[in-house]
């Protein structure tokens, strides 16, 4: 199969733009008489003029002549093996050697599964391009003439603003489901639109999505959580309905919300957006903070409704389980996101000054009272303690000096009392 070969003169991505490490690499595999290319996002991010933080880079060189072409080499995984070039600084870019598409797990008692289970066979430069996720994904830079190689009309669909499948897209997303969690992300991430009949199989396939092992479940939906434009991420996950197959009990609170005629308005979606325009701002925000704020409106609206006397503390462990434990949520996230909802409800409701001392002083203050201030810009309440608990604490100098004023003030009313 022959590629459309854009050359050097036709793109826009540079050298100047890639990190050393990723050109001493390329440079190295072409020297050695190697195809030596930079491929998925890499690629297309520079396209875009994104800054690239993680680089990939195919090759027909085997993992073992990788390992003698290169000294700081370090081959990983089990059945793909994949070879790690390690820097000075932590600094690793990832090589793996051309394959074409896996083969299908043998057929289950249901019949006819896609999924695919080997995923270990070398293959062409054309046949690593067809196995890719989306056709953006699917471009390769060519460092020996420093041209872009597109064997699916990537380059047609980033100008166009399309997230596409590379084949059918109903096998395709059966073969991996994760990959309907990738198209949403990038959709989101790159606030491109999904081309109608990948929309279209995300809608039928997303009940497989519980199929895919939970920590690449939990890894997918935190990088949406936690780069720009989730808001849009979550629009999608609900849309496509793989919301629903996440988290049942989310998209329970969702609907009951669109049915009230009083909100009709997603808080989720709300909460999900004050974070958008925070991080433009340079916010940052920790995975428990993302996951208490996505769970912050169910979780608040549940305190009221609770009945009087309720162990509060064991209905929120329970609630959090249901939701986090299924995606592998680390057991110290979900116990930070326990305190940061305690927090919030304490803080709200304004208890005790020695509570007050003590919430402060706790590790998680920080993010709890960005947390009370998505709460506030989502609901227009709570505005007082938002302010009470933004002003810093009064050393005990300062709480002496206002305690002796005050008594001062208090002899001076008595003395002229009894004047
Ligand atoms: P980013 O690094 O910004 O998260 P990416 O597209 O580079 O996005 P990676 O996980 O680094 O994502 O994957 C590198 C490339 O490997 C992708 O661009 C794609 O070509 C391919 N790829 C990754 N996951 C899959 C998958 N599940 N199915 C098919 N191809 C995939
Ligand atoms: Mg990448």
């Amino acid at each position: 199969m022959k590629p459309t070969v854009i050359n050097r003169d036709q793109h826009v991505v540079s050298r100047k733009q890639m990190s050393p490490e990723v050109l001493k690499v390329l440079y190295r595999l072409h020297r050695t008489g190697h195809l030596a290319y930079l491929c998925g996002g890499g690629v297309r991010d520079l396209l875009l003029g994104r800054k690239i933080d993680d680089y990939d880079v195919a090759t027909d060189a085997d993992p073992r002549r990788l390992k003698q072409v290169f000294g700081n080499c370090r081959l990983i995984g089990r059945r793909f093996r994949i070879a790690h070039i390690m820097f000075k600084g932590g600094k690793i870019i990832e090589v793996s050697t051309f394959r074409k598409q896996g083969e299908e797990e043998e057929a289950t008692d249901e019949g006819n599964s896609l999924l695919i289970k080997r995923d270990n066979t070398f293959g062409s430069p054309a046949e690593d391009a067809f196995r890719r996720d989306f056709t953006i994904n699917g471009l390769y830079y060519n460092v020996a003439d420093f041209s872009i190689i597109d064997y699916v009309d990537g380059r047609a669909d980033l100008q166009a603003r399309l997230i596409r499948c590379i084949g059918d897209p109903d096998i395709r997303f059966q073969e991996d489901p994760i990959r309907i969690l990738r198209g949403i992300r990038l959709t989101a991430t790159l606030d491109f639109q999904v081309e109608e009949s990948t929309w279209n199989a995300i809608k039928r396939q997303c009940h497989h999505i519980m199929e895919c092992p939970a920590s690449r479940i939990r890894e997918e939906l935190m990088k949406i959580l936690r780069r720009q434009n989730s808001h849009r991420g979550y629009e999608l996950l609900a849309a496509g309905g793989i919301l629903e197959h996440l988290f049942p009990r989310l998209e329970e609170f969702r609907l009951a919300c669109l049915q009230d005629e009083s909100t009709s308005a997603d808080p989720l979606l709300q909460h999900l957006g004050v974070i958008d325009d925070l991080r433009s701002k340079g916010v940052e925000f920790t995975d428990s903070l993302l996951l208490a704020t996505l769970t912050a409106s169910p979780v608040m609206s549940s305190f009221e409704t609770l009945p009087h006397g309720s162990d509060v503390a064991k209905w929120l462990h329970q609630y959090l389980e249901e939701n986090f434990k299924p995606l592998a949520i680390p057991r110290v996230v979900r116990s930070n996101v326990h305190l940061l909802h305690l927090a919030l409800r304490h803080m709200v409701a304004e208890k005790r000054r020695k509570r007050r001392r003590s919430l402060r002083r706790s590790p998680l203050f920080a993010d709890a009272l960005k947390l009370l201030e998505i709460h506030c810009l989502v609901t227009q309440k709570h505005w007082s303690a938002l302010h009470r608990w933004q002003r810093p604490p009064m050393n005990r100098q300062h709480r002496r000096r206002k305690t002796k004023d005050l008594s001062s003030r208090r002899a001076k009313v008595c003395q002229s009392e009894k004047i």
